[in-house]
């Protein structure tokens, strides 16, 4: 295993040293969120103590100084994913906007009746409602891509769902409740060979991959700062730019215009012709400095490491009395899900967080994968490159007493937990 020292990796996340709950916390909820190391923090708060002005706008000093560090985060951002050129980076709010804007400029000024979009049952909400929204403007029709028994997708019956008719494959590079790698180059190689264009879902995989999207040659790529360190409300449209080019705008506003008059608007150039507004200073420089703080680490040592998570967990699940994990095989990312025979999911996690441990119960965003699971929902462990043996062994001692029935949850009263 290559060197990494996760102890250390560790300390730079103010919050992981907290207690819970009286206990230490245990943060098991990455696929949901990741914690913020202090750089990151420092970096967001000095943005506004030193250079807080808007970008792009005026002929001053501190508008200068924000709209270098805003320009240089997209360099950053750009290499980070080897994009051909920093146009191709369009700055979001996160996945859910980057998928609906596709969904909307593309798919609204291209899509007709009877075309089609073809999806997956693994997908996250926010990889279907979009794409259901712009199908009942065009009247395109959804097709869905089964999956294997292992949880990817299966592309044995490539050729029979992806068909002249296609026009869009949108599908997920890992399901945030399967942690399996979907089988990509295969898709998108036939998705190319009927003309369709190719949307990869990359909120999860963004953290654990390293990824060069020339090489994948996807048409787009999204993903989302806080589930890679980097704040919330900050996310990355990947285009490829003949695409970019030929699509309208999504909003309008400052930013993305080059001249208005009530005779006509004309559109500014890549990539300001999606950015209406003033978006996101602070978290998009915030967001580089997450980048800038992962690059200092070699990829591989984090997917080593991680991989001896996965191998560490899941022999100790297995051991686990009436555990039903969604799919057999062991993940690709340390991404854990089942259910527990007799267990409702949410008592398990609101015991577990009694105890100081965060987990999430639920249908994670992917109801149709529950369905096709014939599950009302599952419990899910997502661990990071922070977490350790020691709390996995916390973990299951836990889940393990619970199931035995010696979890009772004495006068504990959780803070009330929103919709899942
Ligand atoms: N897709 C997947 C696979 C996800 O896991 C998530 C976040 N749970 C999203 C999309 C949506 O990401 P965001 O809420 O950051 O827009």
């Amino acid at each position: 295993m290559s060197c990494f020292d996760p102890l250390k990796f560790r300390q730079q996340f103010p919050l992981l040293q907290k207690t819970v709950n009286e206990k230490p916390l245990i943060y098991f909820d990455n696929g949901a969120t990741t914690q913020k190391p202090q750089c990151v923090l420092d970096a967001y708060q000095d943005y506004y103590s030193s250079s807080n002005a808007n970008v792009h706008r005026a002929s001053h000093v501190l508008s200068a100084r924000a709209t270098r560090a805003f320009e240089e985060a997209r360099q950053v951002v750009k290499s980070f994913i080897n994009a051909a050129s920093s146009k191709e980076i369009i700055w979001t709010k996160g996945t859910t906007e980057g998928i609906n804007l596709i969904a909307a400029s593309w798919g609204e000024s291209q899509l007709k009746a009877g075309d089609e979009i073809v999806l997956s049952y693994s997908e996250h909400h926010a990889n279907i409602v979009p794409w259901q929204l712009v199908a009942e403007k065009t009247g395109a029709v959804i097709k869905i891509l089964p999956l294997c028994d292992n949880g990817t997708l299966d592309d044995s019956e490539l050729t029979g769902i992806i068909t002249a008719k296609t026009k869009v494959v949108a599908c997920a590079h890992i399901s945030n409740v399967i942690g399996r790698i979907n089988p990509l180059e295969k898709i998108i190689s036939r998705a190319k060979a009927v003309g369709a264009i190719t949307v990869v879902d990359g909120a999860q995989a963004i953290a654990h991959l390293p990824l060069d999207v020339q090489t994948l040659d996807c048409d787009f790529y999204l993903f989302s700062a806080h589930k890679m360190f980097g704040p919330t409300g900050v996310g990355v449209l990947y285009g490829r730019l003949a695409l970019l080019e030929q699509m309208p705008p999504y909003q309008g506003g400052g930013e993305m215009i080059q001249t208005v008059s009530f005779a006509g608007t004309r559109f500014n150039e890549l990539p300001f012709k999606f950015e209406a507004g003033t978006p996101n200073i602070a978290g998009i420089i915030a967001f580089a400095e997450a980048v800038r703080f992962l690059k200092q680490y070699q990829r591989q040592a984090f997917r080593d490491y991680e991989q001896a998570l996965i191998t560490y967990m899941m022999a100790k699940l297995e051991k686990i009395h009436g555990i039903r994990f969604i799919v057999a095989e062991a993940p690709d990312i340390p991404v854990f899900s089942f259910t527990l025979d007799g267990h409702h999911n949410h008592d398990i996690a609101t015991a577990l967080d009694s105890r100081g441990i965060a987990i999430r119960s639920g249908h994670h965003c992917a109801m149709p994968l529950m369905e096709f699971l014939k599950l009302s929902g599952c419990l899910r462990l997502s661990l990071a490159p922070y977490n350790t043996f020691a709390e996995i062994d916390a973990v299951i001692e836990v889940l393990t007493s619970l199931v035995r029935g010696e979890g009772a949850v004495d006068g504990y009263k959780s803070e009330p937990v929103g919709a899942l």
